[in-house]
């Protein structure tokens, strides 16, 4: 799960990035609203939140929101608010928020309103994700498979997730790299066939048939 975190204050985008990344999540992180906008507007299909400050330089909060929802992107946003913003719920949820928090929050308060996000009903996630033998449950984070449980490290778990929502398609490594690596990420797209490798090593070391296909030149398919 990627998300877009807009906020201003360095030292408290650092620390949400950090512990969102230990949490298993992707974080790209806008400082400034008109770029974060534009950000959005490019790379819609790239986000599965937003989490948006609402002072920002250069465009406010509400008029991103409200931008995006003109623009008819539809992805949740989370909206970060200070406790002396009076009338904001408001305000907010007409300007097309879903949500928000009010500062200081503690980041377990945070991490819920997330997952919450995630599951509302207009993009309704199952508890468990299954194709083939292969069973996926996002909010424990495990994955069996012939009901046996496989361990895999956060991005192996990112990669299988990502797999198990486009079951048979084929998905190429820019997807994977958009989806499950930061815009910082300086590499090589190499990264993603090494981590492939493993998440189907592991798959496969109950002697089961292997299910995760290279498609040459392109990226891989997950075939039931
Ligand atoms: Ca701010």
């Amino acid at each position: 799960m990627k998300i877009l975190l807009v906020e201003d204050e360095q030292k408290l985008a650092q620390a949400l990035g950090r512990g969102l990344g230990l949490e298993g999540y992707t974080v790209d992180n806008i400082a400034d609203g008109k770029k974060a906008l534009t950000r959005i507007s490019l790379h819609r299909s790239d986000y599965d939140i937003v989490i948006l400050d609402l002072m920002l330089p250069s465009m406010d909060g509400y008029e991103i929101c409200k931008q995006m929802r003109e623009m008819n992107i539809t992805v949740p946003i989370l909206v970060l608010t200070a406790r002396n913003e009076t009338d904001t719920k408001v305000q907010l949820l007409q300007s097309g928020a879903d949500d928000y928090l009010v500062k200081p929050f503690s980041f377990s308060e945070l991490t819920a309103r997330i997952r919450a996000l995630l599951r509302r009903p207009s993009e309704k996630l199952p508890e468990t994700l299954a194709v083939g033998d292969i069973e996926l449950n996002p909010g424990e984070r495990r994955v069996r498979r012939s009901g046996k449980e496989i361990p895999l490290t956060l991005k192996e778990f990112g990669l299988l997730e990502y797999f198990m929502r486009h079951p048979n398609q084929v998905v190429n490594r820019e997807d994977l790299l958009n989806h499950l690596w930061d815009f910082n990420y300086v590499g090589f797209s190499n990264v993603v066939d090494v981590h492939v490798k493993n998440l189907r090593r592991k798959l496969d070391s109950g002697g089961s048939d292997s299910v995760l296909e290279t498609v040459r030149g392109i990226g891989y398919r997950l075939t039931q």
